[in-house]
């Protein structure tokens, strides 16, 4: 054996599973695409990430969270959600507590967390390489590089996001939906103040996310047809705020962009299984969540705590750390965590896009149900759980 588990794959998922396994003896190899000097240094890839305070806690545990700059941190005070010209909003506020969440760029979490693995012993990253080919026997697996180098180890774990090469070599089938839609989102500073408030507004033909970060600024987050987002990407800096401030009615005043705006094109997956004989899927190569409801890094930093968490326990313990019923007490853990919000994140989409008369009736109904104030304080837990 090379190593003990190689995981593919340095977002946030996969170094977070990495930095969950330190103070173990185990020989972990980190394989991924980009150069190590990209990792070290991520540039901004316009996500704002919504964290919910148990993954600022796990985040803590990890040793990541100190590592992120206070002025990188925005507090998340009251999230609302409009639909079309209805002036109602459903509100879901921090109740006694501070903040609802933080909101911190993608590229700072990936930073600190690669600062953590970096500085582990018994950690190769192996940066700017790509897996060829993984071949699984019943107690190691060989995983081929693209330069040649077989590493072989007891467990390998895919956190190569939502179309995960490693799903497709371990013949794991997903349920994968495009969504024919794509998202821009780009920096923005406004004439009003924000006041800590998310805003998602599902209006016709378009959805506008407005996220609060520190001083008079906000990430947009505008969805569209692939077709509209094209149009919106030919616009430079100026007409782009033009247009964004014409989208969002002036709500916050004028808009004008700061920095690069950034598309993603719109697809959910979801794994068939998490698990297979000595592999498991982590982050959004198990769950590829919509960004609608900003849960895809907050479930995927619990599949590699929960993941991390077995192998300890099995490690301590002198078991093997790839046996078949460690994984399969992960896929369990993990379908009962994933299953729920994957299923009612879409329903939620579905809800919201749909565009027929009959489902804007449905929208403005289930709005007014969930204010019931049993429903709107459930989700403010779930946001808010230690
Ligand atoms: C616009 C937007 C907003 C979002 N907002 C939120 C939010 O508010 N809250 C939230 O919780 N989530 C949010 N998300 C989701 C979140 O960004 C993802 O869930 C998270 O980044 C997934 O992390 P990951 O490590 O699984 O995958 P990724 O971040 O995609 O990382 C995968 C890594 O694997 C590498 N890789 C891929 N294939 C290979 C290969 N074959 N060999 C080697 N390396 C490989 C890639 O280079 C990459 O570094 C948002 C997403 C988007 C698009």
């Amino acid at each position: 054996m090379t190593h003990d588990v190689v995981v593919v794959g340095a977002g946030p998922a996969g170094l977070a599973f990495a930095a969950a396994l330190a103070g173990t003896d185990l020989r972990v190899a980190v394989v991924e695409r980009q150069p190590v000097e990209a990792l070290a240094r991520p540039l901004p890839d316009g996500r704002e990430i919504a964290l919910t305070q148990r993954s600022v806690r796990e985040l803590r545990e990890l040793g990541a969270w100190h590592r992120i700059d206070a002025q990188g941190i925005a507090p998340l005070r009251e999230a609302r959600v409009l639909n079309g010209k209805s002036a109602f909003a459903l509100s879901f506020g921090a109740g006694h507590a501070e903040r609802l969440g933080h909101l911190v760029s993608n590229h700072l979490i990936r930073q600190a967390l690669f600062e953590v693995v970096d500085g582990l012993a018994g950690v190769d990253i192996l940066g700017g390489r790509a897996v060829h080919s993984i071949e699984r026997g019943p107690h190691r697996v060989v995983v081929r590089l693209d330069d040649g180098e077989a590493l072989q180890a007891r467990l390998v774990v895919g956190a190569d996001s939502r179309f995960s090469f490693v799903r497709q070599q371990l013949g794991i089938g997903a349920e994968v939906n495009r969504l024919g839609r794509a998202m821009l989102v780009c920096r923005v500073v406004h004439d009003r103040d924000h006041d800590g408030i998310a805003t998602e507004w599902f209006d016709h033909g378009q959805t506008i996310a407005m996220l609060p970060l520190n001083g008079r600024q906000s990430s947009a987050v505008l969805t569209l047809s692939l077709a509209g987002i094209d149009r919106l990407t030919a616009l430079d800096q100026e007409a782009l705020g033009a247009e964004l401030t014409r989208r969002y009615q002036g709500r916050l005043g004028r808009m004008n962009v700061i920095g690069q705006p950034h598309v993603y094109p719109l697809a959910t997956t979801y794994a068939r299984h998490f698990a297979a004989s000595r592999a498991a899927l982590i982050g959004d190569a198990a769950v590829g969540m919509h960004p609608v409801t900003a849960h895809g890094f907050n479930l995927g930093l619990t599949s590699a705590c929960t993941l991390a968490g077995l192998i300890r326990e099995a490690a301590a313990r002198g078991q093997d750390i790839g046996a078949s019923s460690l994984l399969r007490r992960y896929e369990a853990a993990h379908r009962l965590a994933g299953r729920p919000i994957y299923t009612a994140t879409n329903a939620i989409v579905g809800l919201y896009t749909a565009e027929h008369p009959a489902a804007r009736v449905a929208r403005h109904a289930a709005l007014r149900t969930a204010s019931l104030p049993f429903i709107a304080k459930s989700v403010s837990r779930l946001l808010m759980q230690p």
